[in-house]
């Protein structure tokens, strides 16, 4: 399938660099949630966050980190927002993964959604399946901190 993250890797897309090593491109979104706004992303091509290689993300932690301070520098923001979005509820348009480094102003504009409320007992429902799912990828988290 055509990725236009991809075409841009390879050359054939434009796009305005402002940095790249050998595994990472960040480049600004076209579409800009703020002037600055940055797109950090692997050269390779995964799907989205949860299939990305444990180095690999390791690498793109660092280099967002980086990006992060250099965009709130040059653009004077007050703070920023790292984010990524995953799967078409969560508003991933692009399926090659990326971070999102949105620079932010004092009072720009609320990113806030409305809150909801647990009901009584339901905060612990909710612990106990995700805590029945960690249980169970446990091996794997622990076999890749080593
Ligand atoms: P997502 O919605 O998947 O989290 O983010 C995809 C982002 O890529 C969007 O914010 C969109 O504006 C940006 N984008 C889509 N097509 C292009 C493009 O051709 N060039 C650049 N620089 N950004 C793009
Ligand atoms: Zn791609």
């Amino acid at each position: 399938m055509e990725c236009i993250f991809c075409n841009i890797i390879e050359g054939n897309a434009k796009a305005e660099i402002v940095f790249e090593d050998e595994d990472i491109i960040a480049f600004l979104d076209i579409q800009p949630i703020n002037y600055g706004h940055t797109l950090i992303v692997p050269k390779k091509h995964y799907d989205n966050f949860l299939i990305v290689p444990t180095e690999e993300l390791n690498r793109l932690t660092v280099a967002t980190q980086y990006i992060a301070g250099a965009v709130k520098r040059s653009v004077k923001a007050d703070g920023f927002n790292v984010i990524t979005n995953n799967g078409d509820s969560a508003g991933q348009t692009v399926y090659h993964f990326h971070f999102h480094v949105i620079p932010r102003f004092d009072e720009d504009f609320n990113f806030k959604p409305r809150l909801k409320n647990y009901s009584s007992g339901g905060m612990k429902e909710y612990a106990d399946k995700i805590r029945s799912a960690v249980s169970k990828y446990k091996d794997i988290y622990n076999g890749q901190k080593n």
